[in-house]
């Protein structure tokens, strides 16, 4: 084995721009994609449209002024002749290229002003004897100051005298049928040439499918060690008594549907547990998430611990609020609300009762994670959109439930209707406890995608929708038809029915501002186009009061139409709202127009959801507009959601903790996920050491992989 090469500090600092920090990390820097330089071209041959490697004698080189300084040079090979064109360049190419030169370039060939000609062609001066690259040439991932030279050579030294170990054993890749580690990095950096270009391009060549699986199973590996290590931490067991949920299921004018009782039988398993719960509950817009929401609180407040209830908007926490209220009252439990518009004393009194313990559900927006709010003896949160909250939101929740010392053992509480001596059996460490975290999500996650990056959470799936729905008709129409759309909303609302109609978002600085004008300027236009119909208006700056009176009225009927802002975007329930507008919804992404859709078709009434859309669309527009017009699943939605944006939109703030993958793509390799998936579970049970080992190549210089 070699020795390894030393590295100047300078090309250190550049390397660690791209994450490389140890010398290993080199290996795992792998080729962007190849230039295939290990043969040429006659230019003879050269047609414009290629990609070539020409070689050839420089007969002229000039620098010329128009049409824009450029340098050009005329290369000879036997008669044929090809022009290259510099638009920038140093001295030293100039240098480079002078008359007598031997030059080999590549590059693609177009026809210009002078014939065929390359424009930017990559060239190296040779002799009558340079020979041609064996393999093909890796083109990196680099930065600016750091040649694909200097890297090449750094890399083909560290595969020369590191150690290729395979982290994984034989037998197992035997059973996956799997190339070795070594010989699939060898062949990404230094591909032989006769291998298909295409394959290697294209990702697919059984080398990359070995370092894909390798980058997945280290992804599943280190969300499951943290997956384990929180179930470590202890949490109080609130264990099904059967007394306040069997009432609360006892009074529901409905059943639970299969899917419900099957994910509420999840949940009620880990609330008794003394770990605590980390449970993802998925379940499509309409699914009926809130009332599996109600039946977990009423767990945890049978044996006397409390609640917090999240929502990402007013709205929908003032909606959840007022649902539960519904629900708890008549079982003896009164709901405290609490969020930012609140005035100080009405907060100051939400926040005493929730620090006395006097009250044990509290419902809110993200107010109830200031830091002015103390938690007597939190035991679950729940955190509905939990999508919409940040990673740093939902930690500083959590923190919330380990209490101070001086609460251990404190005794409860007027509302507790469990019964004292359930509570008096919990264990007194209460300061290291942390409560049962159950979130809840309408944006439905590709299977992929949520087997991939919330591997460190337990998933439950509400996978039906409650019975006595019709499914919505969408329509696409353009905006020139927009009348049209009025003459629609009248005959709806006058049949007895109502209707959503959803302003455009806007996307500009000041964005609020244009957002209210405009929000005005349709309830206007639709209260002159529709005279005799009651139109209301909610937006995000009303007053909260008035935005309840509002959502209140119109629940109630008393408003025929309401013109909304994209707040109506999650959870809102008026079950006899069967005509949903939305207009400009060009600029709404796909899982907002699947929420917002998923307002309407609550009832038994056949509902309608009208896209008004203008003129010209862009490519991305017409693509979601057609997705969104041909499915009503949101799962099939989601996962071309995946297609057109890639990961990283889709997954918004839970992207910022989480580091993408490099190489795997989930749309094409899923089946290799679902190995990954299975082989980190085995390792972690039978194999620890390998699992470690594994980890450390991938893992080492990384940041705690999830922080959640
Ligand atoms: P989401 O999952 O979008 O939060 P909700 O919890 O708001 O859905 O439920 C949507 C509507 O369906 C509500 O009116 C709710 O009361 C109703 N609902 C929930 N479960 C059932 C069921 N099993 N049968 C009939 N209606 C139900
Ligand atoms: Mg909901």
């Amino acid at each position: 084995m070699n020795a390894p090469a030393k590295i100047a500090p300078a090309t250190l600092a550049k390397l660690a721009k791209l994450g490389i920090h140890h010398r290993a990390d080199l290996l795992l820097h792998l080729p962007l994609r190849y230039e295939d330089e290990t043969h040429l071209t006659p230019i003879a041959d050269a047609q414009p449209g290629m990609t070539v490697q020409v070689q050839g004698v420089v007969t002229h080189s000039e620098v010329m002024f128009r049409p824009r300084r450029s340098l050009v040079c005329r290369l000879l090979e036997g008669h044929a002749e090809l022009t290259l064109r510099f638009l920038n360049f140093y001295p030293s190419q100039q240098k480079q290229l002078a008359v007598g030169k031997q030059i080999r370039a590549i590059g693609e060939v177009r026809m210009g002003y002078f014939g065929l000609e390359m424009v930017h062609p990559k060239c190296r001066a040779i002799d009558d004897d340079t020979p041609l690259p064996q393999s093909l040439s890796p083109v990196y991932p680099t930065t600016t100051g750091l040649s694909q030279a200097v890297l090449r050579k750094l890399i083909h030294n560290a595969l020369e005298t590191l150690p290729l170990t395979d982290t994984l054993p034989t037998p197992l890749l035997k059973k996956l049928q799997l190339a070795d580690f070594g010989d699939s990095l060898r062949l990404l950096h230094t591909p032989p040439p006769d291998i298909s270009t295409a394959t290697l391009q294209a990702r697919s060549h059984a080398a990359w499918r070995r370092i894909k699986f390798d980058e997945l199973l280290a992804q599943q590996l280190s969300m499951r060690v943290h997956h384990r290590e929180r179930s470590k931490h202890l949490a109080p067991a609130l264990p099904a008594h059967r007394k306040l949920t069997a009432a609360l299921l006892q009074k529901l004018p409905f059943e639970l549907t299969g899917a419900q009782q099957k994910v509420w039988r999840e949940i009620a398993h880990d609330l008794g547990q003394t770990h605590p719960m980390q449970r993802l509950l998925l379940g499509d817009v309409g699914s009926g998430k809130t009332i599996v929401a109600a039946l977990a609180a009423l767990q945890a407040i049978e044996n006397g611990y409390q609640v917090a209830f999240m929502a990402p908007t007013e709205i929908l926490a003032e909606q959840h609020y007022l649902k539960l209220n519904e629900w708890l009252v008549p079982l003896g439990i009164e709901p405290v609300w609490l969020s930012g518009s609140l005035k100080k004393k009405e907060k100051t009194a939400a926040a005493a009762r929730i620090a006395s313990g006097d009250t044990l559900l509290a419902i809110g927006t993200h107010a109830l994670f200031q830091a002015a709010v103390e938690f007597n003896r939190l035991g679950l949160v729940i955190v509905d959109e939990q999508h919409k909250f940040g990673v740093q939101q939902r930690l500083a929740l959590r923190n919330k439930g380990k209490a101070p010392a001086h609460d251990a053992g404190r005794v409860l509480t007027r509302h507790a209707s469990a019964k004292q001596d359930e509570i008096v059996g919990l264990k007194p460490d209460l300061q290291n406890h942390e409560p049962h975290q159950l979130m809840m999500s309408a944006t439905p996650i590709p299977r992929t995608l949520a087997m991939s990056y919330y591997a460190d959470l337990d998933v439950s799936v509400i996978d039906e929708l409650p019975p006595g729905r019709t499914p919505v008709v969408t329509k696409l129409v353009s905006d020139a038809r927009r009348e049209e759309v009025f003459e629609r909303v009248r005959a709806a609302c006058l049949a007895g029915r109502q209707a959503y109609w959803v302003c455009p978002l806007i996307e500009e600085s000041d964005a609020l501002e244009v957002e209210l004008q405009n929000a005005i300027e349709t309830h206007q236009q639709l209260t002159a186009a529709l005279p005799e119909l009651k139109v209301g208006l909610a937006h995000g700056r009303l007053p909260p009061a008035e935005k309840a009176a509002v959502m209140a009225a119109f629940k109630a009927g008393e408003l025929q139409l309401l013109v909304a802002t994209t707040v109506i975007e999650v959870g809102v329930d008026v079950p006899n709202a069967s005509l949903m507008v939305i207009d400009h919804a060009e600029r709404m992404g796909l899982a907002q127009l699947h929420q917002l859709r998923g307002r309407v078709g609550r009832g038994a009434a056949e509902s309608l959801c009208v896209l008004l859309f203008m003129q010209p669309l862009s490519e991305l527009a017409r693509e979601r507009l057609k997705v969104i017009y041909e499915n009503t699943d949101g799962f099939v939605i989601a996962q071309q959601d995946l297609q057109l944006r890639g990961p990283g939109e889709l997954l918004g703030a839970r992207q910022s903790g989480v580091a993408m993958l490099r190489f795997a793509d989930l749309n094409e390799d899923e089946d290799l996920l679902e190995q990954a998936r299975l082989t980190a579970d085995e390792l972690l049970r039978d194999a620890p050491d390998v699992a470690r080992a594994h980890l450390h190549r991938w893992m080492a210089n990384k940041h705690d992989f999830l922080q959640v």
